[in-house]
């Protein structure tokens, strides 16, 4: 039987800690009462948005009108070189159960924050090194056709920051099957480590924010990639440059609108400097995208994603 609550403030359950009430709110520990769930918003003729860990969220200040669904189906088991593992499972658990298997694979996406739901749904990837290449395959939920569906890793439309369960809303992550390589335990541990201790030395642990806020963008402005080249010594890959980057060459490195600012150590991360709002953010996003347009020719498009504007 799923617990029903109404009128839940969201800013605490997002890395942002930003956004207002959603009129209902559910946490969902299986299928069974994922479907319930389901139904009632169907019945209630309202919409649903599902929730991981909030870590790649902005939510509008007025909030979500519809039913907010968390995924805390928390089931995680390893066999042989595969790995199991259910939707709601922080991904820093999974990496930590492969880690402790002997499993490598997944050890440059430590200290990504959120779930495997999320991950697998936005190919989440950190130092050349994506979840994608993990995948064997991803058990999702249709919410049209009501019934799980199984999507081999070639059907998952793998690619940037993007798969077929962000292409299609209707589409929720359940589980995954992960194949890894056997290792040595103290080496697997060591990278995990040493990739935490990297992003730590970022210094932007604890700050609120929901990552790095745009995409990637390919770039045509060779003038500026024959910068990027000279300035950081390595060739410029596929035409795309590091947003952050980008967005410093503009000029906008700590610009603040309200409490919302770009970050003075990563460009490419805005943070809620204070009490920032919403709209502060949208605010500075905007300015930010058309400042980048105006000066380099360049269109940013977001990473994070948005909900109940
Ligand atoms: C400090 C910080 C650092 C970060 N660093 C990185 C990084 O290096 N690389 C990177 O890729 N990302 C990074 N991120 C972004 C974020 O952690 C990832 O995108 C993460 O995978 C999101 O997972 P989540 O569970 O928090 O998703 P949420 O924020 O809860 O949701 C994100 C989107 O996915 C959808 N969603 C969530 N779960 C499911 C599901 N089970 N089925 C279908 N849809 C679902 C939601 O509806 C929403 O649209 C960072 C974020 C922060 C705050």
């Amino acid at each position: 039987m799923i617990n029903i609550q109404e009128n839940i403030l969201l800013a605490p359950l997002t890395s942002f800690r930003i956004g207002g009430n959603a009129k209902y709110y559910v946490e969902v520990f299986s299928v069974e009462e994922l479907k319930e769930a389901l139904v009632f918003a169907k019945d209630k003729k309202i919409d649903f948005y599902i929730l991981g860990g909030g870590t790649n969220l902005l939510v509008s200040d007025n909030g979500f009108a519809g039913l907010i669904i968390k995924i805390k189906m928390n089931e995680i088991s390893a066999n042989d070189d595969m790995i199991d593992v259910q939707a709601g499972v922080p991904l820093i658990k999974l990496i930590n159960t492969a880690s402790q298997q002997g499993l490598s694979g997944l050890e440059k996406l430590a200290g990504i924050p959120g779930t495997v739901g999320g991950a697998v749904r936005g190919n989440a990837g950190a130092f050349s090194s994506e979840i994608k290449s993990c995948v064997k395959n991803v058990t999702a939920f249709d919410t049209e056709k009501m019934e799980l569906k199984t999507f081999e890793n070639e059907q998952c439309n793998f690619a940037y920051r993007t798969s077929i369960f962000k292409e299609n809303k209707n589409l929720i992550v359940i589980s995954t099957t992960l194949i890894l390589q056997k290792g040595e335990i103290s080496e697997i541990q060591k990278l995990v480590t040493d990739t935490i201790m990297t992003r730590s030395a970022r210094g932007l642990n604890g700050v609120k924010s929901a990552g790095s806020y745009f995409m990637n963008p390919v770039v045509e402005n060779e003038k500026l990639c024959q910068e990027f080249e000279k300035e950081k010594g390595v060739p410029v890959r596929n035409k795309t440059l590091p947003a952050g980057w980008v967005i410093e060459q503009a000029g906008l490195l700590g610009k603040q609108i309200g409490g919302a600012e770009v970050s003075e150590k990563h460009a490419n991360y805005i943070i809620n400097a204070g009490e920032a709002t919403a709209s502060d953010v949208i605010m500075l996003v905007s300015f930010v995208k058309q400042q980048v347009r105006d000066q380099f020719g360049i269109q940013l498009t977001e990473e994070v994603n948005y909900l109940g504007f």
